[in-house]
């Protein structure tokens, strides 16, 4: 069976992604080979920070490797926070700061389109590989439901009419950016 380390400690991405490969890649959080080292996310896009998270696995552990990076991209700010959505609010913010911000850059605005934006990196025998998932949907004026994390209150995906944090999680983590991109890297790893 392929071993792969994924570059996290998060135990629900890692929950989500060995849910979508059922059984069939060994896969490895930072913990299990003994990594407790502070990735430093120093790049300027997501594709830049996932590979770097990626590459620090393969060059220091040797493990094949492959790290995510997600931004919230807003169209009427320019693309922002994107690459900066964790710490929009500034250093050790919290998902409230980060919606204030974000709801009071908004403010008056009527177009308030916007996209989740997943890029994985994957390091795999010597070569890199890049897949990404996108959702689209719009950043309402309140925050509405209980569920989720980060920007999930205030970010309502097309074709729906509750946010992420109404939906729940099970609906959620069918139709998410992070969803479309694991599914992606977990099709290609399953065809290698
Ligand atoms: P990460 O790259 O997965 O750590 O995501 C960076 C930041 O994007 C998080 O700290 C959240 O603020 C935001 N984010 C990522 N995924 C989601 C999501 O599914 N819902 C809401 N916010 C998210």
């Amino acid at each position: 069976m392929k071993e792969l380390v994924f570059a996290t400690n998060n135990p629900h991405k890692l929950d989500e992604i060995r849910e979508i490969t059922n059984g069939k890649l060994r896969i490895l959080g930072l913990n299990d080979i003994n990594c407790h080292e502070e990735i430093e996310e120093t790049g300027s896009t997501l594709e830049e920070n996932a590979l770097i998270k990626a590459r620090f696995v393969k060059e220091k552990y040797g493990y094949n490797c492959f790290a995510d990076d997600t931004g919230l991209e807003v169209d009427a700010l320019e693309g922002a926070p994107g690459v900066y959505s964790a710490r929009y609010a500034g250093e050790g913010c919290s998902f409230a700061d980060n919606m204030n911000k974000l709801l009071a850059a908004l403010q008056g605005i009527e177009h308030r389109t916007a996209q989740f934006r997943t890029v994985i990196a994957l390091v795999l025998n010597g070569k890199e590989y890049l897949f990404d998932g996108v959702i689209k949907g719009t950043i309402i004026e309140d925050k509405r439901g209980n569920t989720g994390f980060g920007y999930d209150p205030i970010f309502m995906p097309d074709g729906y009419d509750e946010t992420f944090a109404e939906l729940g999680n099970e609906v959620k983590n069918n139709i998410s950016h992070r969803a479309l991109a694991m599914k992606k890297l977990v099709d290609f790893l399953l065809k290698y």
